[in-house]
């Protein structure tokens, strides 16, 4: 019995034999992935407190 395996990116099923790029379903949602991991690595040094002060100039109107 084999589990039903399904890509990270697009949930497409994923044929798992032969396949290089599993666990995704091809070439094109394994490059997604790592382009959307890079992106939110990129973020995180860019200043998570940008939330903080939306919130805060919402409680505060000038
Ligand atoms: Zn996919």
């Amino acid at each position: 019995m084999e589990a039903e395996r399904r890509c990270p990116t697009c949930r497409a099923r994923v044929q798992w034999q032969d396949n290089p790029c599993r666990p995704f379903c091809s070439e094109r949602c394994q490059l997604a992935d790592l382009g959307g991991w890079v992106a939110e690595q990129y973020r995180i040094p860019g200043s998570p407190l940008g939330v903080d002060m939306l919130d805060d100039d919402e409680s505060d109107p000038a």
